[in-house]
């Protein structure tokens, strides 16, 4: 259920996939709309049409989460947070900034944007519904509408509960940051509320399964656990972070990586590097200068015929700034850079001469060590994998 992501389309210039137990719980809604929701809100009419209107339901309600994340990307591109992906999921979507907010008044105004435009979207449907009822326009159409208001609703008021990371947690969290000026405690305090109003989930949906709504309390047993996992995992990202910052990426990478010289061959490149080392990427550089790097994947491209000809310079990348770091630079940066590019290393270099490589084991050493030190068993079982996410 939370496996592969495909992609669907881009909107507004952010690509949107979605994860593939989205298109499940799609048929589901189209389903249960078409035999439960709609026969009762609209009584009388034939199946088919019931079918066409739990469909256009199950649209309506995809573009209407599309939109509420769309919005909160749209501020944050505003701001310069630029979104990396808006993913639709079993419970709705996600739009994910590479970095976090820079203040709490650009925090608050990107957590606020999904809720306003999902009310919007509510009212315009509400009143789109009752005045075509009143024009005389078939059932089908203003129950869709009507439908469509209360969903749109519903989602902006359950977003607005005040646990972290829901949007109203964002909104909590912008509030106490901006009150105490702390990020830290202000993190802290709303994920500890997003965790409660998880267990409190967590017990309707018991309650509601004991009263007999198996499936209605199920629902509700999957949000609040998902909830609490997330306020969880949304306050080890904070811990994680907290720590790289006090790191400067000098003192944590590889002071003497495996350099390649621009004369080798691919051949040669192949059996001493790539497979003695077992890395994707490699600098490659004189005793002077960096010229850039060459990545396994780009000598795959090359006919094997090719490989005992031509040189690693033929298949130098130029060090653009997305895989290059400064040592001076902290290691919370570099993460931030290795995601963004969706990279697992990066060069550090100063002036144009390589003075190491950091990479994303070496960061989460840094957080093993960190956290062996103070006892943070959370951090400790970190892995590679679980940082990149
Ligand atoms: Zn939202």
């Amino acid at each position: 259920m939370f496996g592969r992501r495909f992609p669907l389309f881009r909107l507004f210039g952010f690509q949107v996939r979605a994860d593939a137990g989205w298109l499940l719980i799609a048929s589901l809604v189209a389903w249960s709309l078409a035999v439960g929701a709609f026969p009762a809100l609209a009584p009388g009419l034939a199946a088919w049409v019931y079918w066409v209107m739990g469909i256009g339901g199950a649209l309506g309600l995809f573009a209407s989460i599309l939109l509420h994340e769309a919005s909160h990307a749209a501020v944050a591109r505003r701001y310069g947070l630029e979104t990396r992906f808006i993913t639709l999921w079993i419970f709705g979507g996600i739009a994910e900034t590479v970095s976090e907010p820079p203040s709490a008044p650009v925090e608050l105004r990107v957590a606020i944007a999904g809720p306003l435009c999902s009310f919007a979207i509510a009212g315009v449907a509400f009143v789109l519904g009752v005045s075509l009822d009143l024009l005389g326009v078939p059932l089908a159409v203003t129950a869709l509408l009507v439908y469509l208001a209360w969903m749109n609703f519903i989602l902006a008021v359950f977003n607005l509960l005040p646990g972290f990371p829901l949007d109203g947690g964002r909104v909590l969290r912008a509030l106490l940051w901006q009150a105490q000026g702390d990020l830290y405690t202000a993190t802290r305090r709303a994920t500890r509320v997003g965790q409660a109003i998880g267990l409190l989930l967590l017990a309707a949906g018991v309650f509601t399964a004991i009263r007999g709504n198996l499936l209605g309390g199920l629902w509700w047993i999957l949000i609040g656990s998902f909830l609490r996992r997330a306020a969880d995992s949304s306050m080890q990202q904070m811990e994680i972070q907290l720590v790289l910052e006090g790191v400067p990426v000098h003192r944590i990478m590889d002071r003497a990586p495996l350099v390649v010289s621009p004369a080798t061959t691919l051949d040669r490149f192949v059996q001493d590097y790539a497979y003695a080392k077992g890395r994707m990427r490699y600098p490659v550089a004189t005793a002077e200068e960096l010229l850039g790097y060459v990545d396994v994947a780009d000598v795959r491209e090359i006919p094997r015929e090719q490989w005992g000809e031509r040189s690693v310079a033929s298949v130098v990348h130029p060090p653009a700034a997305s895989a290059v770091i400064d040592p001076d630079a902290n290691g919370a940066e570099a993460l931030r850079r290795m995601i963004a590019s969706d990279v697992t290393s990066l060069l550090v270099a100063s002036d144009q001469r390589l003075e190491g490589v950091i990479s994303l084991d070496d960061l989460v050493r840094v957080l093993g060590v960190k956290s062996a030190l103070e006892g943070n068993t959370r951090l400790a079982a970190l892995r590679a994998s679980q940082l990149r996410r």
